[in-house]
């Protein structure tokens, strides 16, 4: 595999992320986690660091690790240990913060997803090195006295405390579109195993990327660390302006000094926040106040088989089970909702390719448009497996079936009808209502397709005798002749006749 330069460089990427884990309580505390509460109300005695305090393990955090380890086919350690990372910030009351530093819980790993290039769907491995249990920090509030604030700053403790997995790869990457690829597949495996709820904006889910550029073949660069991207959208743009400047400062003869950086995203520019701090400025040492997080061999199996199918395993099923390739399986498997949905239609209808073509196209395209989940789709399984049934059983045509749908898609209608429930689908059959619902709406705006031979050849008939050049043209040989018939015959049957029916008549008129 050839990695694509810029310029003659290779990028080089390696990702941390910091997913917040979706337990109620605090990491080593019983204080909510709940976002958007007033400042400190949700900070405990313990998350204040006040003396005396100790901190007491969250079961629910180490499930979570557990999970996610399993998903990503880790290494769970059976003894992991936590330390004090030492520094100094007015939102760090203890002036340290309890992280794993040399034996992490979940260790290796890796995650893989599927990539377009050129032609080709491509599948790519990232290597993870670790995930390690965390405690997050409080946040510093500066009031503006530009915008009419005091020019004060406050301390925030409700976040302190939160229980964090931080997620480690091996720089695995190659450029801007593999990081974000990454990034997306790893929030939907932490969402759809449910150990985080995903919300960018909220920080529940944010990256750091590390970037560094090298000759082919050289060693690796030095990098600098893009700090809590929250859109996938900035981090394209950051790792992107990151590369650029990169090259331009080596290319001008400079030399990278590691650093950790922000990227503004009204700029669209990344800049230097602090150099950066090595493990050893931080003075790790194991924190005394908590035993070794001991997880036995039976926890670790039990939350497997309690475990829901991952996406990679569904979409593996996808291919075995309904012969879908493996770009459909993928695709149809970027979220639950949208997997089960799939699985409703194509059981109903026993058609599962062309249930798969309509939820990533058309279901999709509208979808995307309207900015809508598949939830609120106006159109339900049962009603798309009935009206794939009446394509397949040759009532109507593709592009009719596309008007029908289209009809069927405006919200108001859907109301009325989206009663089937996904249970109803799942039997295996085609609900009955919908497919009356389908056949009224073919009916009413006369889009059955003329299945009627008798009727064909009349058309047929009509249209070779208005047209004996054509007729004539392509008894010589001139397949293109064809063209100037199947136009007409068309056109007289108002789009109803099925065109392989077309097709195979014409052939045998003709000889
Ligand atoms: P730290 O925790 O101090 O940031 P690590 O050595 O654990 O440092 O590395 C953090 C991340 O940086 C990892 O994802 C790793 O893959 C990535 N990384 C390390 N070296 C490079 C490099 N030269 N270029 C790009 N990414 C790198
Ligand atoms: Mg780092």
């Amino acid at each position: 595999m050839t990695a694509k330069l810029v310029q003659g460089y290779e990028v080089v990427i390696g990702f941390e992320t910091h997913t917040q884990l979706s337990t109620q309580s605090k990491i080593f505390s019983r204080a909510s986690v709940a976002f958007g509460a007033e400042p400190n109300t949700q900070a405990c005695a313990v998350d204040m660091a006040l003396p005396g305090t100790l901190p007491v393990m969250n079961e629910g955090a180490v499930q979570r690790a557990i999970e996610f380890g399993l998903a990503i086919n880790a290494h769970i350690a059976e003894r992991s240990v936590f330390a004090r990372k030492n520094y100094f910030y007015p939102d760090l009351p203890k002036g340290y913060q309890i992280s794993q530093f040399e034996i992490p819980v979940v260790q290796g790993g890796e995650v893989s997803f599927f990539m377009e290039e050129g032609q080709e769907t491509v599948r790519k491995t990232v290597r993870l090195e670790r995930a390690h249990l965390e405690e997050d920090a409080g946040k510093s509030l500066h009031e503006d006295s530009a915008l009419g604030g005091g020019g004060q700053s406050g301390i925030d403790l409700n976040r302190a405390g939160t229980p964090l997995l931080e997620i480690v790869t091996q720089p695995d990457m190659r450029s801007s579109d593999e990081a974000v690829a990454y990034a997306k597949e790893l929030h939907k495996i932490v969402t759809w195993i449910g150990i985080c709820d995903g919300n960018m904006q909220e920080g529940s889910f944010r990256c750091d990327a590390n970037v560094s550029v090298r000759k082919p073949g050289a060693e690796l660069g030095t990098r600098r660390e893009i700090k809590n991207l929250n859109s996938f959208k900035f981090m394209q743009q950051a790792i992107d302006y990151e590369v650029r400047w990169q090259i331009d400062q080596i290319e001008d003869g400079h030399t990278i000094q590691q650093a950790t950086v922000l990227f503004d995203p009204d700029t669209g520019e990344t800049r230097a926040m602090r150099t950066k701090e090595d493990a050893a400025d931080y003075r790790y040492f194991p924190d005394p106040d908590l035993p070794p997080l001991v997880i036995g061999r039976d926890w670790v199996e039990r939350v497997k088989s309690e475990m829901a199918e991952l996406p990679r395993v569904m979409a593996e099923r996808f291919v075995r089970d309904y012969a879908l390739p493996e770009y459909d399986a993928t695709q149809l498997t970027q979220s639950k909702a949208v997997a089960a949905y799939f699985e409703a239609t194509a059981k109903a209808c026993g058609q599962p390719k062309l249930a798969s073509n309509w939820i990533m196209g058309e279901v999709s395209r509208r979808l995307n448009t309207s900015e809508m989940a598949i939830e609120q789709a106006p159109v339900s399984a049962a009603q798309l497996a009935a009206l794939i049934g009446r394509i397949s059983d040759n009532t109507i045509s593709n592009n009719a079936a596309r008007q029908v749908f289209d009809h069927l898609w405006q919200p108001k209608i859907a109301e009325l009808v989206v009663s089937d429930s996904l249970e109803d689908v799942t039997a295996g059959v085609i609900a009955l209502a919908a497919l009356k619902q389908i056949d009224d709406i073919i009916e009413a705006k006369g889009l059955k397709q003329m299945n009627d031979t008798g009727e064909l050849e009349k058309i047929i008939d009509d249209v070779l005798a208005a047209h004996p050049k054509n007729v004539e043209e392509f008894k010589a040989g001139n397949t293109k002749a064809l063209n100037g018939l199947v136009g007409p015959i068309m056109k007289a049957s108002k789009g109803k006749a099925n065109p392989g029916q077309v097709n195979a008549l014409l052939m045998k008129k003709l000889g």
